[in-house]
């Protein structure tokens, strides 16, 4: 599913196209891709509220797929073994930042499915660096959601400081929050969700979570720790006032709406800190692979056909999805199950 010229998904954008298969270079490794989660990016992509890099390009950034050839000098992975690719696909490896664990701020990074063809494809190629080991607990379309919205929701519950046992608020509840939900509540937390969607509440209640409601104000209780997923910076002064004394507010979104005007005294005294999220390092998609794992986590999922991306993207768009939207390239002909 080729994307020859960016404009609103409103107008099926994406062509469903015959393309060259691309071949790895080196140090890299191509996929036969079993499928690939949507993500809020690619509209932002498609759409160009993100500064296009590459046209014409293939989006899509959480693609599960098996090694079927490997490119000069590889070493890491065999023909036959499952991996996940995601968003981070290149950093310099001797920045300040890369030298330091904080490889999301380097400034070097490329992305999958922006800078370079990404997975609404049959096939995919990746630095074999930046690809990651898929844990067998999970079948392909439940790995797909982790490999974006995982690790990044994940790299935002890390940024809340939330301690086994506490409260945790979540605002906004569509990919990231339904899987890192399932985290706080085997880290035994108490999850309060807020969220205007009804069978968005109607999930996260089903899920586990204690509370869910649809302004801040109605919380029946302080919390520890706080994440908004939603790209509403009005949400932050009501986030913070619903924050115990010393907790923390993790903005996730890679994009906010302005943040009103606050009052220190309700909003920031008392040791509340606010602090973003931007992107992710190797390290937190393995750690998160790994901790999805041992729970399992279960996303919830709804899948498409490949040449269906912009009737997905749309109905994510729309807000129609509940859970994450997974396009599987069809036929399907893996063991895996399909969640319809
Ligand atoms: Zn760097
Ligand atoms: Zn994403």
């Amino acid at each position: 599913m080729i994307l020859r010229h960016n404009g609103p998904i409103e107008t099926d954008p994406l062509e469903f196209a015959e393309v060259p298969e691309p071949q790895p270079a080196a140090g890299q490794v191509r996929l036969k891709v079993r499928c690939c989660a949507i993500c809020r990016t690619d509209l932002h992509v498609i759409e160009a509220e993100l500064p296009p890099q590459k046209l014409p390009l293939i989006p899509g950034h959480q693609i599960v797929g098996v090694v079927d050839r490997l490119g000069p000098g590889t070493r890491r992975f065999a023909i036959g073994d499952r991996v996940g690719v995601a968003w981070l696909r290149h950093t310099c490896g001797q920045c300040a930042f890369c030298t330091t664990g904080r490889e999301n701020l380097c400034e070097s990074q490329r992305f999958t499915g922006y800078h370079a063809d990404g997975g609404y494809a049959e096939y995919a190629v990746v630095p074999e660096d930046f690809a990651y080991t898929i844990p067998d607990a999970f079948d392909d379309v439940a790995a797909a959601p982790l490999l974006c919205a995982g690790i990044v929701g994940y790299r935002a519950l890390k940024r809340a400081n939330l301690i086994d046992g506490g409260k945790l608020a979540i605002f906004g509840f569509g990919s990231s929050a339904h899987i890192i939900m399932q985290i706080a509540l085997r880290r035994g937390c108490d999850v309060y969700v807020v969220t205007r969607g009804g069978a968005h509440r109607e999930l996260a209640l089903k899920m586990g979570a204690v509370w869910a409601g649809e302004t801040a104000r109605q919380m029946p209780v302080k919390v520890d720790s706080a994440i908004i997923f939603a790209p509403a910076g009005a949400l932050v002064p009501a986030a913070l006032e619903r924050l115990d004394k010393g907790g923390t507010l993790s903005l996730a979104g890679i994009y906010m709406t302005d943040i009103p005007e606050m009052d220190y005294e309700s909003c920031l005294f008392y040791e509340r800190d606010v602090r973003s999220v931007t992107a992710n390092t190797r390290r937190d998609g393995r750690e998160l692979l790994a901790e999805a794992a041992k729970i399992p986590i279960r996303p919830h999922t709804t899948t498409y056909r490949l040449s269906e991306a912009n009737a997905a993207l749309n109905d994510l768009k729309s807000d129609r999805i509940n859970g994450t939207g997974v396009l599987v390239a069809w036929p399907f002909n893996s063991s895996s199950k399909l969640h319809f």
